[in-house]
């Protein structure tokens, strides 16, 4: 059994350590040095350890608890950045109420973090035959680079993602592109209407376009049991010169959120049918993610669950995107289950440390169930 001083320390340990995202918060300290701490723990803790910079001062870490063959690997995974910090209780200086733990990173998701390492540590107590694989990754906040590189090098039966669920487990997000649309005009003097086309007024006619194809992807009846729909919206939009000038281009970013099944062709079909004045580029791609309810990794999660929270969790889908969409997409079925609390991206920041220790508890179950 772990205890709650153990716990507490190493989640306060973890979130001390400074792992702001560099790309998303300029100046932020990425992921080096908690990379290390997590490298130097796990090792001393028996796991065998690789630390790699995917890109410099971007960690990732990797501990195996080598089974004796011919089991399954689990794959855990949990990432190492942050988003940028905030004050008191979004800062690197934890602080401990009650069964609350504040600070920056608490809840997303040093606290998972915590939970799969001290997992992984026991399970090498349990003599398994398969892997357990703990994976500490970099810039989840941003890119996913670190996952990408796990994803596309370490080999696994399942991934469980250990990012703040609430104690609900995740089965299923959308996915989502993003998407830049350019008209163009004619640029003219502005009182030369005899030449002037005007790039910024056609961008009009795309956005009442855009906005009429989202209320037809919501009107979808009767749309995912657990996602609804597919959306779009419109980002960012860019054009024209000077006020006395008529605009030769205009260019508009857009985000569309996918539900599995959807192609990157037919969402690309279907904006360039419904705007056919503008020229469409894909710029950024990431899939949906949808697990079927009878894989492996789903049914030995609720059966450990069930025991220590007395009930078994709810199986929901989430509106927000992870990298468990990479693993699945690499042929892994994947899920995300983690602690409750608050403040995600936002202040104050806790995570409820009893969650923390349930949370390591089923893991460690799941992991003696599946890689047995
Ligand atoms: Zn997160």
């Amino acid at each position: 059994m772990l205890d709650r001083r153990e716990v507490a320390e190493l989640v306060s340990q973890l979130v001390s350590i400074e792992s702001v995202n560099p790309t998303l918060v300029p100046g932020g300290a990425g992921e080096a040095e908690v990379g290390r701490f997590v490298a130097d723990w796990l090792e001393r803790h028996g796991l065998e350890t690789e630390y790699e910079e995917v890109e410099p001062g971007r960690a990732n870490v990797v501990g195996r608890v080598r089974g004796s063959g011919r089991g399954r690997t689990l794959l855990l995974n949990a990432h190492l950045d942050t988003v940028g910090l905030g004050g008191p209780d979004g800062g690197t200086t934890p602080r401990v109420d009650g069964d609350r733990l504040y600070g920056r990173g608490s809840y997303d998701m040093k606290s998972g973090l915590a939970a799969i390492m001290l997992a992984a540590a026991r399970a090498r107590d349990l003599r398994l035959a398969g892997d357990v694989v703990v994976t500490a990754v970099s810039d989840e906040e941003d890119r996913s680079l670190g996952s990408e590189r796990i994803a596309a090098t370490v080999q696994a039966d399942a991934a469980l993602v250990t990012e703040p669920t609430g104690m609900r487990l995740a089965i299923a997000h959308r996915g989502f592109l993003w998407l830049e649309l350019e008209t163009q005009g004619v640029a003219a003097h502005g009182s030369r209407y005899d030449l002037g086309v005007d790039a910024i007024a056609r961008m009009g006619h795309v956005l009442v376009a855009l906005e009429k194809l989202d209320a037809e992807l919501r009107a979808d009846e009767p749309g995912h049991p657990l996602l609804g729909y597919a959306s779009l919206h419109a980002s960012l939009i860019e054009g024209g010169t000077e006020l006395s000038t008529y605009p030769d281009r205009c260019v508009l970013k857009i985000e569309r959120r996918t539900l599995p099944g959807e192609t990157v062709e037919a969402v690309e079909a279907q904006i360039r049918a419904a705007a056919p004045e503008a020229e469409v580029r894909t710029l950024f791609v990431r899939e949906p993610l949808e697990t079927p309810r009878d894989a492996e990794i789903v049914e030995r999660l609720l059966a450990n669950t069930q025991p220590l929270l007395g009930h078994a969790p709810e199986v929901v889908g989430v509106p927000y995107w992870t990298d468990a969409a990479l693993f699945s997409a690499a042929g892994i079925p994947s899920v995300v289950f983690g602690v409750g609390g608050e403040g995600a991206h936002a202040e104050p920041e806790w995570v409820d440390l009893g969650d923390v220790e349930r949370v390591a508890e089923i893991v460690l179950a799941t992991i003696a169930d599946f890689c047995k």
